[in-house]
């Protein structure tokens, strides 16, 4: 038996129960006791002549006690599954050995495929995006029911949206897959977002070890693993994850392409969290399934979107004159809903249920800025109010791309229903759907800032009832939801959406409830009849 002591590592902090591990480089008396036992106790500790252990750490007790781990290798391989920790007690008796080996090795290190075969092998079987070259070494895989020859081939690169080493395991005689596992491990951790459009905030990211080397992205294991990529003004793929070392991400402006992605992150998280708040829901799809953002978005790129193919939203820069990056609050959570109607209602984009899908998407992207009432990105009925560079350290601006409470503000989007309005484009005919929400929420009132463009409340209806009283923004959010989710059809038209609310408030207050004949006011006040 061959027993060598290469090195002490694994600096760890003080252990429980009084029990200290020594520091990097330590030479314990301890250690060579140990080698002592495994090399006089061989039968008992599963040793073979050919093994050769190398100290990791050293567990001191407070009453004396010892515990050395080693790892193992065999004719100069490494054995994975190996490694064994020697129990001593405070006179350095030996007590009892750790290890899931069964007996001693007797394994024959010839291989009948070379490394390039397990290589090539392995490769085949990576199901994330490879980085750079894999490694391979030939190895004793003793974690199995018999140890065999094998080479460890490590993948670099990225798999689900995380950096991967992946470990496959791949037998030298027979070219099977033994075993895989990836090194890279994560964890949630808090990080700072700078953002552009709302100050500085939490963020859910997390944190990546690899050997030496502790890194935090833009991934949210707490929210579906949820994660924000560079797109690196492409236009297709993926993108590469934000990686970073301080988990501070962006500083407030563009010039930190981490900025944008800091936003769309925030809001991310944001959107999954009032779903799952207010109506239970486990993220776009119910089922908590992982979607992604990309930002950097093609060139001068004024516009975002939903893509129910990737399941991911897509973010622009602005044109760096008029238009921030569209990262706001009220965007990410307009695109998320997107991917929410397509798995409930189905509301299919022309005419008039294409004119109630962007206005569900505007009403809950409104609902998901209420939730946040973040101070620097106040809550209110614009939409997309933050893309703006003259609106921003604005606190109540005037100018957005759609008006919830005056659709006509924008000089395209009707206030009131006509028969012909399935022919606008859907951006514009969302335009009575969204009055209705704020009609039935906060009733005929002329939000603040406004006073000077609606001259009295009898603008904010088309059918003289400006005594109307809203329910509330939760009362409103809830009915509307239920509607999608339980009674709107990818066809369902205004007429049809009048009914759904009605039946939605009706199930969920009552029918003849204050809240379900707000519902019918609203509608009639938006000459939806
Ligand atoms: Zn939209």
């Amino acid at each position: 038996m061959k027993l060598t002591l290469k090195l002490v590592v694994a600096a760890m902090a003080t252990a429980g129960l009084g029990s200290s591990v020594l520091a990097a480089g330590t030479n314990h008396p301890s250690v060579d006791k140990a080698l002592a036992h495994l090399k006089g106790l061989s039968a008992a500790s599963q040793t073979a002549d050919a093994d050769a252990f190398s100290a990791r750490d050293v567990v001191v007790d407070a009453d004396g006690s010892t515990h050395v781990r080693f790892d193992r290798s065999f004719k100069g391989l490494r054995v994975i599954g190996g490694d064994l920790v020697v129990h001593a007690d405070s006179r350095g008796n030996f007590r009892q050995s750790s290890q899931t080996l069964r007996e001693a090795l007797s394994t024959d290190t010839e291989a009948r495929y070379d490394d390039a075969a397990a290589i090539q092998y392995a490769q085949s079987l990576f199901s994330g995006t490879a980085e750079g070259k894999p490694q391979s070494q030939l190895v004793i895989y003793a974690r199995g029911a018999t140890p065999a020859l094998a080479y460890d081939v490590v993948m670099f690169g990225m798999r689900e949206g995380a950096p991967s080493r992946m470990h496959m395991i791949v037998d030298a005689n027979s070219m099977q897959l033994l075993d895989k596992y990836d090194e890279v491990m994560t964890a949630t951790s808090t990080g700072t977002a700078k953002t552009l459009t709302s100050g500085d905030v939490p963020i859910t990211t997390d944190s990546t070890v690899r050997p030496r080397l502790t890194y935090f992205a833009l991934r949210d294991p707490s929210r579906g693993n949820n994660y924000t990529t560079n797109l690196k003004n492409k236009t297709s793929g993926t993108g590469s994850l934000f990686n970073d070392k301080d988990n501070v991400w962006g500083n407030n402006a563009t010039t930190d392409t981490a900025t944008a992605g800091a936003d769309a992150h925030y809001g991310l998280g944001l959107t999954w969290d009032y779903y799952k708040n207010t109506f239970g829901r486990n993220g776009i799809d119910g089922i908590g399934s992982t979607t992604y953002s990309r930002v950097h978005y093609s060139t001068n790129y004024v516009n975002a979107f939903w893509d129910d193919g990737c399941f991911c939203m897509t973010y622009g820069d602005g044109d760096g004159v008029t238009y921030l990056p569209l990262v706001a609050i009220d965007v990410a959570g307009h695109e998320m809903t997107h991917g929410v109607t397509s798995r409930t209602a189905g509301l299919i984009y022309s005419g008039e249920s294409g004119g109630l899908n962007e206005a569900t998407s505007d009403i809950m992207g409104t609902m998901v800025e209420f939730a946040a009432n973040n101070p620097v990105n106040p809550p209110n009925y614009l939409i997309g109010e933050r893309i703006y560079t003259a609106n921003n350290g604005v606190p109540t601006p005037t100018t957005a791309l759609r008006y919830m409470f005056k659709p006509f503000l924008d000089g395209q989007s009707p206030d009131c229903y006509s028969g012909n309005i399935g022919q606008k484009d859907v951006h514009y005919s969302s335009g009575v759907a969204n009055h209705f929400f704020y009609l039935l929420a906060e009733g005929a009132v002329i939000p603040p800032g406004f006073s000077g463009k609606i001259a009295s409340t009898s603008q904010l209806v088309c059918n003289g009832n400006t005594a109307i009283v809203g329910v509330g923004r939760d009362a409103a959010a809830k009915i509307w939801y239920r509607a999608l989710t339980v009674y709107m059809t990818s066809s369902t038209n205004y007429a049809a959406a009048r009914v759904a609310t009605l039946n939605a408030a009706g199930d969920l207050f009552g029918v003849g409830s204050t809240q379900y004949n707000a519902v019918a006011a609203a509608w009639s006040a938006v000459s939806v009849l």
